[in-house]
């Protein structure tokens, strides 16, 4: 039976600034290589941190995805880009035989104070965004301020629904949250967190949170990267506890995973991509069925995909 194994969120489009291509990374969490032998479909973002770009952030993005999109086309027989739903049905057919590369950004500073030029990058290829990163930028407040969405931050939330772009709720505080899930009419994720209820950080979801993203029918993406967890030193279980936490209070429709591969320093026995079947023994020896294991692993945020990406037409 085909698997669709899906990552949320990874950070390796960041190698691109150094080396020539991301097929070959043995010092990374992943490459093409590895990942063609994993997963399905890979969120690849693209993150410019604003202190250290200012106002050259839209270049530098810019910058980056023609740097990403050369790297995938060169690179074809690993990875190819996923931009509409029909492309979707790609993964059923390729499933073991490449991985598709879903495109976006996490945090939308690179929009500067111009709502409108979402379009053009939509155009160019990017099909998730995530309002912010740690800091305020023109959409939203980030996790450790107060502030929500922005007037322009709710008219891109509008603008990625009628796009067809998925929001990613990662890095938002409380307050913005739950405004973004009162503004958006599809469903949200939050790519790479966890519970808030185990590990008391800024960056994790509380049970309330945890519940409406079920409710609304978006997904939550538990990461691998130890902060996030708790304890003296983290391990697979420990990311299996968040796991198992967030099912019992979003169910087990609406859980996935989100490593924060080349984001973050993870959990000590997940050295890359290559220990995600670790994981998936984790959860077997914990009792979730393999079917629910498929959900969680990728079937879940697949749903999602199919429900928010566009369909392609001739004249965008
Ligand atoms: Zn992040």
């Amino acid at each position: 039976m085909n698997k669709i194994r899906i990552d949320c969120h990874n950070d390796t489009v960041l190698n691109l600034r150094e080396k020539k291509s991301l097929r070959f990374l043995p010092d990374a969490h992943c490459d093409y290589i590895r990942l063609q032998k994993e997963l399905g479909l890979a969120f690849f973002a693209l993150f410019i941190h604003p202190h250290h770009f200012g106002d050259r952030q839209t270049e530098e993005i810019l910058r980056l995805l023609a740097l990403l999109l050369a790297d995938i086309k060169a690179n074809e027989d690993f990875v190819y880009p996923v931009f509409w739903h029909q492309d979707l049905q790609k993964l059923q057919t390729e499933v073991k035989a490449r991985t598709a590369v879903l495109i976006g950004a996490e945090g939308g500073g690179f929009l500067g104070v111009s709502p409108e030029i979402l379009q053009y990058f939509f155009t160019l290829g990017f099909r998730f965004l995530g309002l912010t990163w740690n800091f305020r930028n023109n959409l939203a407040d980030g996790c450790e301020e107060d502030g929500g969405l922005t007037k322009m931050g709710k008219t891109v939330v509008r603008e990625c629904n009628r796009l067809g772009i998925l929001v990613d709720a990662a890095h938002l505080n409380h307050k913005g949250f739950w405004q973004l899930l009162e503004q958006s009419d599809d469903p949200i994720i939050v790519s790479h967190t966890a519970c808030e209820t185990l590990n008391l950080h800024p960056r994790n979801l509380s049970d309330e949170q945890l519940a409406a993203i079920g409710d609304q029918g978006g997904v939550v993406g538990i990461s691998y990267a130890g902060m996030f967890l708790g304890g003296q030193e983290p391990t697979l279980q420990d990311v299996a506890d968040h796991i198992e936490y967030a099912v019992g209070i979003a169910g087990i429709d609406h859980v996935a995973l989100g490593s924060d591969f080349d984001g973050a320093t993870l959990v000590k026995d997940m050295n890359g991509v290559q220990d995600l079947p670790n994981l998936y023994a984790i959860l077997s020896q914990r009792g979730f069925s393999d079917l629910d294991i498929d959900r969680i692993s990728g079937e879940n945020i697949f749903r999602v995909l199919q429900e928010v990406l566009p369909y392609r037409r001739d004249n965008i």
